[in-house]
């Protein structure tokens, strides 16, 4: 069959970029500092709890709404960390990682046809969602804030029409390293409620925010608890990006539209990983605040040498992320700079363009990860460094 069997509306999701630049990090040895994974283990009394698990025989179905103590932990640590009060009963839901809970928050809540406003770049499984409900993407952006970003709130008030039924809102944010000001928030928070719309807020990265910046949460604004869907994640907190435990919370008519996609999506999963989870939330928070300050000083040291190798570096407030503008290096296409920077330099990183509908407005930001282990990320300096000192031939 000459034609790609692939449905339309998921053809131009089929192939991401991580695969790509990974296969050109390992055909040239570089040091992969692409996709944000950690390279070493959450905390060891986490690991043990699910390794016991299993052996206690926790391997069949958990309940559909996730095991009891897991949501009964998530919902002690957002009433300690944010005073929000979610009934675990009906108001949390455990899911196959963030990603399958931006998906059925998608599905359960937008018809065929609406809007959902995203907010540029953005993280890539969004608009893979919207497509998969047959809804429509439209775009906001950040904008350049001295060495940071902050919202384009015009470009917000504008993608917002009478067809718009959700705002995405993801802070601390994936790929830039921003962390939303109040400020921006309580805009957002004023046009969900103007128009009113729900809004996800993707808090995936909600521990790992540095220097003190405050994550502040979507829910907690006056008159927004009752349309905020809050998803969060096991997987970047305590470095298991591999278990995908997830979760959302929300008001229950709401997850109950979110329950109604997910439990046809996946039904329910990792069993003897949600009580892991739940002891982690429960003890594991001093393990939390050293991954946040070793991850800061990591990004510090990444920066330092981004810096030195020319690249004009971004602030990063949060997150896995760095990001660097490559025109001081007389380069102008991120996609073209990140295919050659494997064999130029012995790293890799990714475009930000990959995470934008408005490709020409981010075509000249990298996004390096510093989540990685010492040894990983000292290569990665080192070799930064060497750019700067011998200028690279390739
Ligand atoms: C990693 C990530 C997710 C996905 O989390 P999982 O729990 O692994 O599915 C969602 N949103 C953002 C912004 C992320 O960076």
């Amino acid at each position: 069959m000459a034609t790609i069997p692939t449905v339309a509306r998921l053809q131009p999701f089929a192939s991401t970029i991580f695969a790509e630049m990974t296969e050109l990090a390992v055909r040239h040895g570089a040091v992969n500092l692409g996709q944000g994974f950690p390279d070493s283990d959450g905390p060891a009394g986490m690991l043990d709890v699910a390794r016991q698990a299993i052996a206690d025989g926790f391997n069949q179905y958990p309940p559909g709404r996730g095991v009891p103590a897991l949501r009964q932990a998530i919902a002690t640590d957002r009433a300690r960390r944010y005073g929000t009060h979610y009934d675990p009963d009906s108001q949390i839901l455990v899911t196959v990682g963030a990603t399958e809970a931006i998906a059925a928050t998608i599905l359960g809540l937008v018809e065929p046809g609406q809007d959902v406003v995203l907010i540029e770049p953005y993280y890539d499984s969004y608009a893979a969602a919207i497509a998969l409900a047959g809804a429509r993407r439209r775009t906001a952006r950040l904008v350049p804030d001295g060495d940071g970003f902050t919202l384009d709130l015009d470009s917000l008030r504008a993608a917002i029409t009478p067809n718009t039924r959700m705002l995405l809102v993801n802070s601390p944010h994936n790929p830039t390293g921003a962390v939303l000001s109040r400020a921006d928030l309580t805009a957002i928070a004023d046009l969900a409620i103007e128009h009113d719309l729900y809004v996800m807020a993707d808090e995936a990265y909600e521990h790992l925010a540095f220097d003190g910046h405050e994550h502040i949460s979507l829910s907690t604004l006056p008159g927004m608890f009752d349309r905020t869907i809050v998803i969060s994640s096991a997987a970047k907190t305590f470095s298991v990006t591999g278990w995908k435990i997830g979760w959302a919370c929300a008001p229950a008519p709401l997850l109950d539209a979110v329950l109604a996609a997910k439990q046809f999506l996946t039904f329910v999963g990792g069993g003897p990983f949600q009580p892991a989870v739940a002891y982690a939330l429960d003890n594991e928070q001093q393990w939390v605040a050293a991954l946040r300050d070793t991850l800061a000083e990591k990004r510090l040291r990444l920066s330092a040498a981004l810096t030195e190798a020319g690249f004009g570096v971004k602030r990063s407030d949060g997150t896995y992320f760095v990001c660097a503008d490559i025109t001081p290096l007389g380069a102008t296409d991120a996609y073209d700079f990140c295919r050659e920077l494997p064999a130029r330099l012995g790293v890799a990183a990714v475009p930000v363009s990959v995470f934008a509908d408005d490709k020409a407005s981010w075509n000249r930001l990298v996004r390096f990860t510093f989540c990685k282990k010492e040894a990983t990320i000292a290569e990665g300096v080192r070799r930064l460094r060497a750019a700067h000192t011998a200028p690279a031939s390739s």
